[in-house]
């Protein structure tokens, strides 16, 4: 299924990143793709200043990003049937749940730090899992009422944010997609859903509508 909403923008507006031929890979399988999304990108420096962590935020280049419709529909299915990742996904959480039963039962009464640290892994261990499963839950059920076209735009999103580089430097990378719903947003709405500093939410509010 195509993306109807981002190849009319690709059509207005030309992606300055693209290749010569002007073909588009799919971020995670390498696969031609049709499912094309340009972004604003933003970078973020985390700086000490007195002894208290600020941020410094600038904006970046816009980047195009592709994804094919096998590996949108694959993280769609993720996504929808969450629950049978759940074994592989928590786990983590699983095995600091473990290990924190093993040292509670072998430490009790003996070693109080260590059964405290048993004790402090157990609880880690079930937040995590509650998370991924609340998370996963509510996830599934907001992409469930979604139209199809809808839940595959807006997975293959999901699945860009997970493959696009997040570091280079000492700088976070993080994206903007560039598409109707974004350009209808404000800049409070902007500033909340993407982290940004008020200056920079204004900044992209702007970008966002010069292209
Ligand atoms: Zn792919």
């Amino acid at each position: 299924m195509r993306i109807q909403t981002i190849d009319k923008m690709d059509e207005v507006h030309q992606a300055p990143h693209k290749n010569n031929t002007g073909e588009c890979r799919c971020i995670q399988c390498g696969k031609n793709a049709a499912c094309r999304f340009r972004a604003l990108e933003v970078r973020t420096l985390h700086v000490r200043d007195m002894d208290r962590e600020k941020r410094v935020q600038a904006l970046g280049d816009y980047r195009d990003f592709a994804v094919c419709t096998e590996c949108a529909e694959q993280k769609l299915r993720e996504i929808v049937s969450y629950r049978g990742n759940i074994l592989r996904k928590c786990l983590p959480f699983g095995l600091i749940f473990a290990i924190g039963c093993v040292l509670t039962a072998v430490f009790i009464s003996k070693d109080r730090v260590m059964m405290t640290l048993g004790i402090a892994a157990i609880v880690c261990g079930i937040l995590g899992i509650w998370s991924f499963v609340t998370k996963g839950t509510e996830k599934a059920r907001e992409y469930k009422v979604k139209s199809k076209e809808k839940a595959l735009h807006d997975a293959s999103w999901e699945l860009i944010t997970e493959c696009a580089p997040a570091k280079e430097g000492d700088n976070d990378l993080t994206y903007i997609p560039i598409d109707p719903e974004t350009l209808s947003r404000k800049n409070g709405d902007l500033m909340v859903l993407y982290d940004l500093l008020p200056d920079i939410a204004v900044q992209a509010h702007k970008k966002l509508h010069e292209i």
